[in-house]
């Protein structure tokens, strides 16, 4: 249980056995492994506002890592050898504001990152060859691929 000053109530902190911490359920919170601190929460605004699907318990308790470096920089490799095998290919932009509509709706989404395989969201989307490594975005034949020159 923690021993920490008392803090305004939120309906998505959650208590964890590590004393100086707590989880936060609150989608809108960007923090390793969904960790605050007691100082975090007393000036925190979110805790007035409505996340309309929080994380779970589960999640907050047990949050999954990001990939190490070595696994990132093989990701990009492989997604970059993909791309330029496209033809470097990229997305109309509407095409391109669906996939990030879609991140946006997504646990796995951490600001421009995502959790998954490490990858900047706003470059990683453009790119046609590119795919949602939890398989969330449009296929090919769903998308509108830009007209090639
Ligand atoms: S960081 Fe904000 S939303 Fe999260 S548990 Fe603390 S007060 Fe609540
Ligand atoms: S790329 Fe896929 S897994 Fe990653 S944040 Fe977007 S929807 Fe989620």
């Amino acid at each position: 249980m923690n021993q920490l000053p008392k803090l305004p109530s939120c309906e998505y902190r959650v208590e964890l056995e590590d004393a100086n911490s707590f989880g936060c359920r609150h989608q809108r919170l960007f923090a390793p492994g969904h960790r605050v601190t007691a100082s975090i929460c007393l000036t925190c605004k979110l805790r007035s506002s409505v996340c309309e699907e929080p994380r779970s318990i589960d999640e907050v308790k047990n949050p999954k890592k990001v990939p190490s470096l070595a696994k990132r920089g093989w990701n990009l490799t492989k997604a970059l050898t993909t791309f330029v095998s496209d033809g470097c290919q990229t997305l109309r932009e509407e095409d391109y504001q669906t996939r990030l509509q879609i991140c946006d709706t997504c646990a796995r989404r951490r600001e421009d990152h995502c959790l998954e395989c490490g990858c900047r969201l706003s470059l990683k989307a453009r790119g046609r060859a590119f795919r949602c490594p939890l398989g969330k975005w449009p296929t090919e034949t769903q998308v509108n691929i830009k007209e090639e020159q």
